[in-house]
């Protein structure tokens, strides 16, 4: 489980649209096996914390670590520190034209210089981790949207990610297919993979997370055990939610 050096750190995160205060000041630290759902309402700044984790923001101010190397900094190879992370949006975003086996593989022998092979075999490993090897030649369209999100994640997983970053990940799905998403993203946990998880599923945060971060207008309110943020909120801002979403 947990080591020493954590996986994530955040320390101090300010970003700002225009005027506008989106993260006010956000520390968060995930350690290396760790399991971390973020919750809170919509506009409160999850995505926005998890663009800033991921690179596809810049942060404002503060400091973003990956594995100990400081992203926002004008000294670190962004490609190389991008590499680490591997990312689940709500839309699955594959590439119509390809195949599943096409999906899984282009970034790794586009990015990792991997032969076809290669890239073959570890993709193939991938979709048998999420439980989608028989649709290796088929085309996004032909798959359900849980299907392809589990090719999504295959995608990311491919990469050899040392964290995964997942947004709301079963947000756009029909509710039949939330629970093989979700049962995808819990065994990658059971196996070890760091893992920050924006979510509104809140019986998977209760069982699947280590710990339980609850955001609300750019700030962590609170966070902890999972049996304590979800089941004994100690801020009324977080009973709020809560019982609006359970
Ligand atoms: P959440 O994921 O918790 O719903 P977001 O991080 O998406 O919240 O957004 C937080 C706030 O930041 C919202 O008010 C949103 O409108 C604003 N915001 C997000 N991205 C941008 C952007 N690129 N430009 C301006 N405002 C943004
Ligand atoms: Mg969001």
């Amino acid at each position: 489980m947990a080591t020493a050096r954590p996986a994530v750190e955040v320390a101090g995160l300010h970003k700002s649209y225009g005027g506008l205060d989106v993260l006010k000041g956000v520390d968060l630290s995930v350690a290396a096996g760790e399991v971390v759902c973020v919750i809170g309402p919509s506009g409160s700044g999850k995505s926005t914390l998890l663009r800033c984790v991921n690179l596809l923001e810049e942060p404002t101010s503060g400091v973003v670590l990956v594995d100990g190397v400081r992203l926002n900094h004008p000294d670190t190879d962004l490609d190389a520190a991008r590499r680490r992370m591997g990312m689940v949006f709500q839309m699955f975003n594959l590439f119509p034209h390809l195949t599943v086996l096409g999906n899984v593989t282009i970034a790794q022998r586009r990015v990792l210089k991997r032969d076809r092979a290669e890239a073959e075999r570890v993709g193939r490993d991938c979709l048998a981790r999420v439980g989608v090897e028989d649709k290796a030649d088929a085309y996004p369209a032909q798959l359900s949207g849980g299907q392809q999100q589990r090719v999504a994640i295959a995608r990311a997983l491919a990469m050899n990610p040392s964290v995964m970053l997942f947004d709301e990940p079963t947000s756009a799905l029909d509710p039949e297919l939330v629970g093989e998403v979700l049962t995808v993203i819990r065994d990658l946990g059971t196996d070890g993979m760091t893992m920050l998880v924006v979510t509104h599923e809140m019986a998977f945060a209760r069982d699947v997370a280590d710990r339980v971060v609850f955001m609300d207008a750019g700030v962590i309110v609170e966070e902890g055990l999972p049996s304590q943020v979800i089941d004994d909120p100690r801020h009324e801002r977080t009973r709020t939610f809560l019982h609006r979403v359970l």
